[in-house]
């Protein structure tokens, strides 16, 4: 027989830490009591109102047909009422917003309907692995923005050479950031839109965790930015906004024609979301997101245990202001890869090593705060009596 997977399947980057999954399972299979502080999933279930709303949207038969290809008139509203109310950003309901099926699967669309084979797609590195192989199933080309410390884990856009940028088409941005938890202000991305614009590049700006974020800080949007719209587009989830990753609900808002793009493609490969979810996602939505505090106080009282752990031992961990993550430093004799072996096999705690999300990754580990406290505190004392040793 011929081979199964196309050549551009074969080709795919492996995942490199296969070997640390093997191990996790084995040591488990062995009774070790494993922490996973690996994923990047709420342990916190969807709010109440959501999931009565959605039983009640199934008692409505006329739920269970097709929804329209560009997801349902509720939802959509719904999106550009957020974006009013939270944003001050105005958004045709019915021309600037797709619902998606989940924001990954937008954002592997999206690529698909934009990149041609040897396009140059700008992408952050350490960054979220899905833009990569998207770009790599469209046969684009990928261009790391390195994010380092010393610039605040933001990409110093003029030293993307000239070159590039001619034959780069679309730049993707992530921020409150997976994995490194940076966050931004409407300055960087007002200078973000200037420079890409001057280009000819357009913006896809990940916002995954809008709605998670710490103290006073309040995520921007990139649409809040004057012009954005006519070169930019933003994804939003409520995966991580209202613990519901599950659900596979999100949506993709800006510039008319991407988005118009994007639904040539969804609606020859996919009939959208199922009603009732897209209706439920709608009222949360639509909600005073009075929820949010609560939640987003129990995962900002879980990275202070985890960075005062690290503290204690002299680590220093950026500070705590969104995402579900931390991105902390190995010790200085080991790699991203030894240290999260070597911490799964002495202390049986899983930890993402920073080059699972990009080189630039080297010399990091990525901690997400997805579990419940007593196990995060549990977590963080072990991982401290590790780096004592
Ligand atoms: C979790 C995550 C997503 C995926 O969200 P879904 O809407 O559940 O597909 C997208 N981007 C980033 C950066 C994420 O961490």
């Amino acid at each position: 027989m011929k081979a199964v997977a196309s050549q551009i399947v074969q080709q795919m980057p492996p995942y490199l830490f296969s070997n640390l999954n093997r191990k996790k399972e084995t040591l488990k299979k062995q009774g070790v009591d494993i922490i996973d502080l690996g994923i990047g999933d709420p342990d916190l279930p969807t709010p109440t109102f959501i999931i009565d709303q959605l039983i009640k949207e199934l008692e409505h038969p006329e739920n269970f047909r097709y929804s329209a290809f560009n997801g349902c008139p509720e939802f959509r509203q719904a999106v550009s009422d957020f974006y009013f109310k939270h944003f001050q950003v105005e958004i045709d309901e019915n021309k600037e917003v797709q619902t998606l099926i989940g924001s990954k699967e937008g954002i592997a669309h999206l690529i698909q309907a934009m990149i041609d084979p040897g396009d140059f797609v700008l992408i952050p590195d350490p960054c979220y692995p899905v833009y990569k192989m998207a770009v790599h199933l469209a046969g684009g080309k990928i261009f790391p923005m390195p994010l380092k410390a010393e610039n605040g884990f933001k990409p110093v856009f003029e030293s993307i050479p000239i070159d590039v940028l001619k034959k780069a088409k679309l730049a993707f941005l992530n921020y409150p950031s997976n994995p490194t938890g940076a966050t931004v202000d409407i300055e960087f991305f007002e200078k973000a839109v200037a420079f890409f614009k001057k280009h000819g590049i357009y913006i896809a700006h990940d916002s995954a965790y809008n709605l998670v974020t710490y103290g006073d800080y309040q995520a921007p949007s990139i649409l809040q930015v004057d012009g954005a719209k006519e070169m930019a587009v933003e994804f939003g989830s409520l995966s991580k906004a209202f613990n519901m990753t599950g659900w596979r609900i999100g949506y993709l808002v800006g510039h008319k024609e991407i988005i118009n793009t994007l639904l040539t493609v969804k609606s020859n490969l996919d009939s959208s979301q199922f009603l009732p979810i897209q209706k439920a996602a709608a009222i949360a939505l639509e909600s005073d997101l009075s929820f949010l505090k609560e939640r987003n106080a129990v995962y900002e009282k879980r990275g202070k245990v985890m960075c005062q752990a690290l503290q204690d031992i002299g680590i220093e961990t950026g500070p705590l202001k969104g995402s579900i993550f931390l991105w902390v430093k190995v010790p200085e004799s080991m790699t991203s890869a030894s240290f999260c072996e070597r911490l799964l096999e002495e202390a049986g705690v899983v930890v993402t090593p920073g080059t699972a999300f990009g080189d630039h990754g080297e010399g990091y580990f990525r901690i997400s705060l997805s579990v419940p406290d007593e196990r995060l505190r549990e977590a963080a004392g072990r991982i401290k009596q590790f780096l004592m040793k």
